[in-house]
């Protein structure tokens, strides 16, 4: 039984898909608190209420090629921040892969960073009811608002394809024409739009794309979002390569129940089942 993490990043081996905390939240506009999501992720992970087991039958407990690690060791501020891009650059050059348990959205910039070095024709799904398109907030180009647009300016994703979006302002329509961003709007959700993917891809997942109903412990409610069985029956169809992941904006202060910490753990065995095994 995976019971305890594995303390040390130096145990990683080759082939393996690296569950890592990434507990920053200093770039959070609204309330902070998820920094503190990661560890009640891996608590939900372990809550022996339920089993390692994906849907689609592969035990994660048995599977030596998913490892779950403590939280990265990150300092304050924009010198800890930009540090998560070397560490996640140092994951992949051991020839493994990883799903960052955040933390605020901010930090997919520069995990996405990392990836598109050792992927120039990358492809990045980012599940949202937020574009996090904004050239800045709050005076912060690194805010979790931003880093969709950090993404786009650097060229690091060939695609960017952002599904679940229901609160967009007019800056945020200009930078999605701007940027060629494949939209799919919460309000057309329903008509089940086909997306023909090519890989690699990178999966950015914040939990506030469900609909608060859902995932109650975030910290910017917007309702009229996905259901949990929307966003796992997305995941189980992604039919080419899955390079990397993030789950990212949970906020335990507002968990009151562990209903998100739930549902960010089904997702996290469910993307990993599918990083596992692409063809199934
Ligand atoms: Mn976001
Ligand atoms: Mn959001």
């Amino acid at each position: 039984m995976k019971t305890t993490s594995t303390p040390l990043l130096s145990a990683l081996q080759a082939g393996q898909i690296a569950v890592l905390g990434v507990p920053f939240d200093e770039f959070s506009s609204f309330m902070r608190g998820a920094a503190f999501a990661p560890a009640r992720i891996r608590e939900a992970l372990y809550c022996e209420s339920t089993s390692f087991c994906t849907e689609r039958g592969i035990d994660l407990n048995d599977e030596l090629r998913f490892a779950i690690f403590e939280d990265l060791q990150l300092s304050s501020g924009i010198e800890g921040y930009q540090s998560i891009e070397q560490m996640i650059g140092t994951v992949l050059d051991q020839q493994a892969r990883s799903i960052c348990l955040g933390g605020d959205h901010s930090i997919s910039y520069p995990i996405i960073k990392a990836y598109a070095k050792r992927h120039p024709q990358l492809t990045v799904i980012h599940l949202d009811a937020h574009p996090d398109l904004y050239d800045e907030y709050n005076g912060n180009r690194y805010s979790h608002a931003c880093p969709f647009t950090r993404v786009m300016e650097d060229r690091l994703a060939s695609r960017l394809i952002q599904i679940g979006i229901r609160n967009v302002t007019p800056f945020h329509r200009a930078q999605m024409a701007r940027f060629s961003v494949e939209t799919i709007f919460a309000r057309s959700w329903h008509r089940k739009p086909r997306i023909e993917l090519s890989g690699p891809v990178y999966l950015s997942l914040d939990l506030d794309v469900l609909d608060p109903a859902f995932a109650p412990g975030v910290s910017h409610y917007e309702p009229g979002g996905l259901t949990t069985r929307d966003v796992i029956d997305f995941i189980q169809q992604i039919d080419v390569p899955l390079v990397g992941a993030d789950i990212v904006e949970l906020n335990p202060l507002r968990d009151t129940q562990g209903i998100t910490a739930a549902v960010a753990a089904k997702l996290l065995k469910e993307i990993a089942g599918k990083m596992l095994n692409p063809i199934d």
